[in-house]
């Protein structure tokens, strides 16, 4: 039997199954037989223990995870949850009902907020469960011991666990919950770990099959046949090749700049080392999610100067401030919305708060003139050509040199060809695009599927898009996942993209594959998925009309 799930990253690995159980007794709602001081210490020492703990794995984790952690050494000091512990045990509850009783509270509140805050519930209960097998003195989701590599099966992972998995032992990541989006997903795409998540039905796979996790795929294969597993190995052997980190380019020469997202100075340098030509996409909001307060302009101008500077004159695109439904930022605060996804985000915000949009241009045009650079900005969930203008004179009123907009709202592919008349360049944001033109959150689970760039709607989008490009003689990026699907980078090349920005792990991928297509090439593939009734149905027919496979 087989599984499908949410590929997280490229990789593809065989092994064996390990299977993980995170479940923890639930307490018993009973009345304590100790004192009420006894019961305090067993749930204060417990919570101290588990935030300890925590903070020793933040320091051992560093990078993105030690911020995670260190967010859920904090969930276990919590005053709120403590005074919510507090009034139960004083109820004479036992410390283990009181602080799953607490927290669980939280989780429904953080639950029924949906989005990312749903997702964070999930490291709110490995605190809890944490805490709770610590007073009742259980076993608590121990990593399986490594006599020999293996592939990971669990319910969902908590962030602490990914954080510090072995990669020596673990070859890849399969959880039967969790989505693309939760932290989970994020730590194992930074660790470059190859990971499924979403896959139903797992947990039931006995430990010891032999599966084949194809991350690109997203599917577990069951018992695959020796050919399969050695052409899989194959691959595997080839994975951790230094490989070639020259500039992106087509087999005829045409050259497709490779560049690379990132959020922080970190991601900069680790996209640098794996070859990328500079940044396509820098989420400046990622840079101020921990704000309260509206970073000052020295303040940004500084944050930007030192991306810049490690750019060393290589390009950057810095996207203005994307907040709102999936990425609330504290110091701008948005009023609840029923859809938020529909509602004020991107560059929306900031038609209210203008001066907010006014510093930070004003901070990355000082950055930008500081220190050697090729700066570039765009503003993100742009609907047309009128709200283009808007954003590009007052860009340039600040003294951006190139100014672009983010194409993520399928009105604005529609009309591209008078936005390319507003701005120098376009760069799609095909996560938002696909979301948008296939009606699908893609904050939620239930409507995953829906969220394939490779569907021949989200294609003829960028089709619009691509025309318009040739026509202006204008840059056009794409910086959305889209762009890092080897064979889809080939398609949206030859629908008239002129580079590609994605996560660092996949710049090797996607530029061996580029080397194999010409333009003529690309263009032939990308009429064919143009063509096709489905998201799947355009993938099989690139597939069987490749005259080689890359894959
Ligand atoms: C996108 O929507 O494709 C994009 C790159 O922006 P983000 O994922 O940050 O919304
Ligand atoms: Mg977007």
């Amino acid at each position: 039997m087989n599984y499908r799930g949410l590929g997280v990253g490229l990789g593809i690995v065989v092994g064996p199954v390990r299977r993980m159980f995170t479940v923890v007794p639930e307490p018993a709602d009973e009345v304590s037989a100790l004192s009420l001081k006894d019961e305090r210490v067993r749930a204060r020492e417990a919570l101290e223990t588990v935030a300890v703990e925590l903070e020793s794995r933040a320091r051992q984790a560093g990078g993105d995870a030690a911020d995670v952690l260190a967010a859920q050494a904090m969930m276990a000091r919590d005053p709120d949850v403590w005074d919510d512990i507090e009034a139960l045990l004083v109820q004479r509850k036992t410390a283990e009902w009181a602080v799953s009783q607490a927290f669980s509270a939280f989780v429904g509140m953080l639950k029924s907020l949906g989005g990312t805050q749903a997702e964070r519930a999930a490291d709110l209960v490995d605190v809890s469960r944490r805490t709770v097998a610590i007073i009742m003195d259980v076993p608590y989701g121990e990593i399986p011991e490594c006599d020999e590599p293996y592939v990971l099966v669990a319910e969902d992972l908590a962030p602490a666990d990914t954080a510090m998995l072995d990669l020596s032992c673990v070859l890849a990541l399969v959880t039967s919950g969790g989505s693309p989006t939760a932290h989970t997903a994020i730590l194992a795409r930074a660790k470059g770990l190859v990971a499924v998540v979403s896959a139903a039905g797992v947990l039931d796979i006995p430990d010891g099959e032999i599966v084949v996790v194809d991350a690109a795929e997203g599917t577990i294969e069951c018992a695959p046949d020796a050919d399969r597993i050695a052409e899989v190995r194959e691959r595997m052997s080839h994975e951790d090749d230094e490989g070639d980190l020259s500039d992106g380019q087509l087999s005829d020469g045409t050259a497709i700049p490779l560049l690379a997202n990132v959020g922080s100075l970190g991601n900069v340098q680790n996209a640098l080392a794996k070859g990328a030509e500079g940044v396509g996409l820098l989420r400046t909001e990622f840079l101020f999610f921990e704000e309260d307060v509206a970073p000052s302009v020295e303040e940004q101008t500084a944050r930007y100067r030192e991306i810049l500077v490690a750019l060393d004159g290589r390009k950057a695109v810095a996207r203005t401030l994307d907040a709102g439904a999936d990425k609330p930022l504290a110091f701008l605060p948005l009023g609840k919305e029923d859809n938020p996804a529909l509602g004020v985000r991107g560059i929306r915000t900031v038609h209210k708060h203008e001066q907010l949009l006014r510093d930070q241009l004003e901070s990355l045009s000082a950055a930008g003139s500081a220190v050697p650079s090729d700066l570039w900005v765009m503003a993100p969930m742009v609907a047309d050509a009128t709200e283009a203008e808007w954003f590009a004179s007052m860009a340039r009123e600040a003294g951006i040199r190139t100014v672009g907009v983010m194409i993520e709202v399928p009105s604005c592919a529609v009309v591209a060809d008078q936005v390319f008349d507003a701005v120098d360049f376009v760069s799609i944001g095909t996560n938002d695009l696909t979301q948008y033109a296939l009606a699908a959150d893609r904050q939620n689970g239930e409507v995953a599927a829906y969220q394939d760039a490779w569907h021949p709607a989200v294609l003829r989008l960028i089709r619009m898009v691509g025309d318009a490009a040739t026509a202006s003689k204008k840059p056009l990026s794409v910086c959305g996942e889209a762009a890092s699907d080897p064979l889809l980078a080939v398609i949206l090349v030859g629908l008239g993209v002129t580079s590609l920005s994605m996560v660092p792990n996949a710049l090797r991928e996607v530029r061996s594959t580029l080397a194999k297509y010409s333009l003529e090439e690309a263009r032939v593939l990308a009429a064919i998925a143009l063509d096709a009734r489905s998201a799947a149905d355009a993938r099989s027919r690139v597939r069987d009309a490749l005259p080689r496979s890359p894959r």
